[in-house]
């Protein structure tokens, strides 16, 4: 039995995420905002009111699990502002920045002596971070907080492999939640492919940037 910390978990992705842990009978820390009845359903520990795109937020967070070991700390909450370049809004941009890209940084910092050899560390990131498949365009600020979370992961490999720590930037699919507007695939298929590929992580493959369905993305 693992301990699962996962941020953004009161809807969406992360949600589905804690559902499908708890039910395999992991003991999962579910860290939000603010939990629902959802979320109060699924046995998971609820840690609410961590914002993580705050030092307050990040300060209890660590203080709550002190020095509870952490086998797979799960990085999924997440914002999209949608832009173009007629919209640009730099504010908005900062803002996802903020939530993206520094909040799993923040988040794992502050968690770093929690892990130990064999842990794992997971950042739900985007394909739309991937520069390579841009093939559309727009949405200026959520692609490049995704873009720059993808390299955060990338220097975590760097800084925990010696430890024994393995990291996996992951896309889930195009999801069917809140973000979407409800389009996209079932977030518990999107979950379930996340969760397979936390399981197959190992230091091998650490810092690879890996589709919900098991293929590598180009950076
Ligand atoms: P949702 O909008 O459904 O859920 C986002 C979650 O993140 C919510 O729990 C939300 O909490 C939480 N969150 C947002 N900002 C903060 C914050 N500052 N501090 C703490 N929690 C926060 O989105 P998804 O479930 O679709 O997205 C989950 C992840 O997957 C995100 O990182 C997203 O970028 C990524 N992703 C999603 C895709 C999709 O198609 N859906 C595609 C590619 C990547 P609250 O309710 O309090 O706002």
């Amino acid at each position: 039995m693992a301990h699962i910390v996962i941020t953004g978990c009161n809807r969406g992705i992360g949600l589905e995420l804690v559902r499908q842990y708890t039910a395999r009978g992991d003991t999962v820390t579910a860290v939000c905002r603010h939990a629902g009845p959802e979320l109060g359903a699924t046995g998971a520990t609820i840690l609410e009111g961590i914002d993580v795109a705050t030092d307050d937020g990040i300060a209890r967070l660590a203080e709550a699990l002190c020095d509870t070991p952490i086998d797979v700390l799960l990085n999924n909450a997440g914002i999209l502002r949608s832009d173009t370049f007629e919209t640009l809004d730099f504010d908005a941009m900062l803002e996802q920045y903020k939530v993206n890209t520094l909040g799993p940084l923040r988040v794992t910092r502050a968690l770093s002596d929690n892990l130990s050899a064999g842990s794992k560390i997971a950042i739900v990131s985007s394909r739309v971070g991937s520069i390579e498949d841009n093939g559309s365009g727009n949405n200026y600020g959520y692609r490049a907080s995704k873009t720059a979370v993808n390299q955060v992961g990338m220097n975590l490999k760097h800084d925990f492999e010696d430890r024994g720590v393995a990291v996996a930037i992951l896309h889930p699919g195009l999801v069917a939640t809140d973000m979407t507007g409800g389009t996209g695939i079932a977030p518990g298929d999107a979950a379930r492919g996340l969760v397979d590929r936390i399981d197959e992580l190992t230091l091998e493959t650490s810092g690879g940037f890996w589709h919900a369905e098991g293929y590598r993305l180009p950076w």
